[in-house]
């Protein structure tokens, strides 16, 4: 590192309420030469609210190849830089990857401004063991990609934590039912920190139901904190059918997969046909 160069802020911003951007952000932000931003036209709303006028630069997905080694030039000539995202920590399921290894390997000073992350409100919320817990991300969005993402997950003892959105929020909680178990403990979290935040714990399948039944919970952002399996009750038989009824329909008629499925599993065939219906119904409703 060199005393010319300038550093690199990552700086957490609102994931909804304006009023949650720290005094240090807002000063980081007020001094920086430059603020790399996901979505300028979206971060001038919060640069207005506290009238901060430092020049903003888009720094996303798209354009991260192109403008990591302008932003690095930048900080090698001495100024520094403030990274935000739309909403949150950046890089947590957020653009700046590219740009802090540059960084890193350039010997630049990586400085990070803590703040709101909508995984660590949810968790904070949920009374579900936090001392372990993995960080998922979003599921597949398929559901026989999702369904088979959660088999692996089944036997996870940490606490689980995934976000959504409001086209999968339905279909994931019921995939999440169906493999991890109806009665698994989870959290759903939608709309932090805003005016329609809500928050419910209830086993899967009834938070599935409830979000089905009402297309209000169907609306905004949401995390959803699943409890690990040791900490549930057992995944049992009705995981197991799962997993052979979806096999066996790969193959075999409905009816002939069900009676199969039973014989194998000695589970009971209306609720395995059932289950084989609603698969079926899954697979050609995914997009
Ligand atoms: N970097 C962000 C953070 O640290 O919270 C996460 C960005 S990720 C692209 C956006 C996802 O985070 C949303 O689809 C949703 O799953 C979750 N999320 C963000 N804000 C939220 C909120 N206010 N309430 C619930 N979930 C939220």
């Amino acid at each position: 590192m060199t005393g010319k160069n300038g550093k690199l802020f990552v700086v957490a911003t609102p994931i909804g309420n304006l009023q949650d951007l720290s005094p240090r952000a807002r000063e980081v932000l007020e001094s920086v030469a430059l603020i790399a931003a996901e979505d300028t036209r979206h971060s001038r709303k919060l640069l207005a609210h506290y009238a901060i006028n430092t020049k903003m630069v888009a720094y996303h997905d798209h354009n991260e190849r192109e403008q990591t080694p302008k932003l690095l030039r930048r900080l090698q000539a001495g100024e520094s830089i403030a990274l935000i995202s739309d909403a949150g920590t950046p890089l947590i399921n957020d653009p700046g990857f590219r740009l802090l290894n540059a960084a890193h390997v350039a010997g630049i000073q990586v400085v990070p401004v803590p703040g709101p992350s909508a995984v660590i409100a949810a968790l904070s919320v949920a009374g579900i063991a936090p001392d372990r817990f993995v960080f998922e991300g979003f599921l597949p969005a398929k559901s026989e990609a999702r369904r088979r993402h959660l088999q692996a997950l089944s036997a996870e003892h940490r606490t689980m934590v995934f976000f959504e959105s409001s086209h999968r929020i339905g279909a994931s909680l019921q995939d999440m039912a169906a493999v991890l178990g109806k009665d698994r403990l989870a959290l759903l979290a939608r709309e932090l920190t805003k005016n329609f935040e809500t928050v419910r714990r209830a086993p899967l399948d009834e938070l599935a139901s409830w979000v089905m039944s009402d297309a209000d919970q169907r609306k905004g952002e949401f995390v959803i904190v699943i409890a690990g399996a040791d900490a549930a009750s057992p995944p049992g038989p009705s995981m197991a059918a799962d997993t052979v009824l979806e096999t066996l329909l790969d193959y075999l008629p409905t009816k002939t997969a069900v009676d199969a499925a039973a014989r194998i599993t000695g589970g009971k065939k209306n609720a395995l046909y059932e289950r084989a219906l609603t698969l079926k119904k899954n697979e050609g409703t995914s997009t």
